[in-house]
């Protein structure tokens, strides 16, 4: 319950951010809605001597939806992913997947940078940004990069992230007009972090499907993007028996850990069970 003790700071720009991680070097953290990373403290499972409040941090709370291009600040919450009609018309499944993230308070606080930069495969946001095939920007002592995230995540808690850098922004195009979608989350309570879930995005052309993407979360140490899934549907007219196959693919590259959620055995077979539901959800959103 009781964190270790630290020094508190609060940057108010991305390049004094930059520089402060440089300067107090690994013993310190940023910290974004504190809601992953406080937990971790008060077991002294993370002793950061440094704690860099992101709060103030000019430009990371914004939300731009311009045509096409989302990009969402690092620091936007849950809620206000949940809260903006913009992202809901151009994007609805984040909002569909924020309302099963954790809880009402734990939302309000919660941001995507954390979510996405955590790396904890409990995380529903990796996975749907997998989906979308979002790109993260990242600042850091080298300047601005962009990494997708279909290749950040390396395994649990490792991502691309460099030291001294900070997740800025998610980017990406949003699905075409028309598209349908769903995240499909199977958990034990509100809170809790799901036994499988799956993001399916999808697009229908005269009853053929014609782009399909499936990502899956918390199945394996990392988020996982079943190519082979989404690569089955395509082309299909969304049949029982191909639906079938999708989910089997996609439950084949899962690597679930046995815990409290269940067995290995069960929390592969609910990513094909979580597969079928978002795949019938999506189809029938389609237009
Ligand atoms: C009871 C409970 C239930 C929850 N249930 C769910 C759930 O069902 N699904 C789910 O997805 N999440 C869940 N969460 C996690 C919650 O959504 C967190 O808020 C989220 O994972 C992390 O976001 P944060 O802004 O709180 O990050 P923080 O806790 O502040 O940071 C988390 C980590 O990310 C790093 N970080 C944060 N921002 C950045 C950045 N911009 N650049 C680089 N590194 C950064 C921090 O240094 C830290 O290592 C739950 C949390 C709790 C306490």
């Amino acid at each position: 319950m009781i964190p270790g003790s630290f020094e508190y700071h609060r940057p108010a720009s991305v390049g004094e951010t930059v520089d402060l991680l440089a300067r107090l070097g690994e013993e310190s953290r940023v910290i974004a809605g504190g809601h992953s990373l406080i937990p971790m403290m008060k077991l002294r499972l993370a002793v950061p001597e440094h704690l860099i409040d992101l709060q103030s941090v000019e430009g990371l709370k914004d939300i731009a939806v311009e045509g096409d291009d989302i990009t969402i600040g690092a620091m936007v919450t849950q809620h206000r992913l949940i809260e903006s009609e913009a992202l809901a018309a151009a994007c609805p499944i984040l909002r569909e997947t924020s309302t099963q993230i954790a809880d009402p308070q734990i939302r309000y606080c919660g941001t995507l940078g954390g979510n996405v930069a955590n790396g904890d495969p409990g995380n529903d946001m990796p996975a749907l940004m997998q989906a979308l095939d979002a790109s993260y920007l990242l600042a850091g002592p080298e300047g601005t990069r962009e990494v997708k995230a279909r290749d950040f995540y390396e395994a649990a808690y490792f991502t691309a992230l460099n030291e001294g850098e900070i997740l800025t922004a998610v980017r990406f195009t949003a699905p075409s007009a028309g598209h349908g979608w769903a995240y499909e989350k199977q958990k034990r309570k509100i809170g809790d972090y799901a036994t499988a879930a799956a993001a399916v995005l999808l697009t229908l052309s005269g009853g053929t499907c014609s782009s399909a993407s499936v990502a899956l979360t918390n199945v394996a140490d990392t988020p996982l993007l079943a190519e082979e899934a989404g690569a089955i549907l395509t082309g299909s007219r969304l049949d029982a028996d191909t639906v079938d196959r999708a989910a089997k693919a996609a439950a084949a590259i899962t690597d679930p850990a046995e815990d409290g959620r269940g067995p290995v055995e069960f929390r592969r077979h609910l990513t094909a069970v979580m597969v079928r539901r978002a795949v019938a959800t999506a189809q029938t959103r389609a237009a």
